[in-house]
């Protein structure tokens, strides 16, 4: 009787342990939707690599790898990195069981299909889709009303972090600055360009057992919450 206990107990740590998969996780959001914030606490919490393509690019151009020096050849002639060399970069990061954070990747359903191909083969699907939803008008008064210091780099919100003299920051006393990617036109068009681009990614992954969409306007700590609960049935402890 002992015998049979301890062989079920064992077997029911086994299930347990097979149970558990490691999140392979797309992060979807618009500019300025918070998606890095996110990304450093999904991979931090979850013990997941962080893979955003912006840091990929520039490694491989830095470190003169061959994919680096062919994107290097698009990027200095002002034409897009073709998808095929993006997502190869991709998934040299994504070898083995561990699970991982794709931060605002893919951008297109092409990108989405090359990528699911490249899963498929090691038997390793994305499992879990996140949309950070914001409507337009409010990134564009986040991101408008953006405010940063060309001496220290501090971001303030006229709104609701403002500096405390106006226009100079609060640590050096520099006068603070509009970034040209935070104009109000700059940010529509960016808008644009990731609607048309990423509904199409969304409409491509619908189906995945853990897609969720969740309210961008919450707090950071509240959007955390939803994130840890849609994760639950991946990690179940
Ligand atoms: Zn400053």
């Amino acid at each position: 009787m002992r015998r049979l206990l301890l062989l079920l107990c064992l077997s029911l740590v086994t299930w347990w342990v097979w149970a558990e998969e490691a999140p392979r996780i797309i992060l979807i959001g618009p500019p300025g939707a918070g998606k890095g914030t996110q990304a450093r606490y999904l991979s931090d919490k979850y013990n997941l690599s962080h893979i955003s393509t912006g840091d990929i690019l520039r490694e491989n151009r830095k470190q003169g790898t061959e994919l680096g020096k062919q994107a290097a050849g698009y990027m200095d002639s002002g034409k897009l990195v073709p998808d095929e060399l993006i997502v190869t970069m991709v998934a040299e990061k994504l070898t083995g069981d561990g699970g991982f954070v794709l931060d605002g990747f893919p951008r297109s359903e092409a990108q989405a299909q090359l990528l699911d191909g490249m899963l498929a083969k090691v038997g390793h699907p994305i499992n879990s889709v996140i949309l950070l939803d914001v409507a337009d008008s409010d990134l564009v008064e986040r991101l408008s009303l953006r405010r940063s210091c060309p001496t220290c780099q501090r971001t303030y919100h006229l709104k609701s972090n403002p500096p405390k003299k106006a226009g100079l920051c609060d640590v050096d006393g520099t006068a603070l600055i509009q970034r040209p990617d935070d104009k109000e036109e700059v940010i529509r068009n960016r808008l644009k360009v990731y609607h048309e681009q990423t509904e199409p990614v969304l409409r491509h992954y619908q189906d995945t057992p853990g897609i969720i969409k969740i309210d961008g306007r919450l707090s950071i700590e509240q959007v955390q919450k939803q994130v840890d609960a849609s994760l639950t049935p991946l990690v179940p402890h």
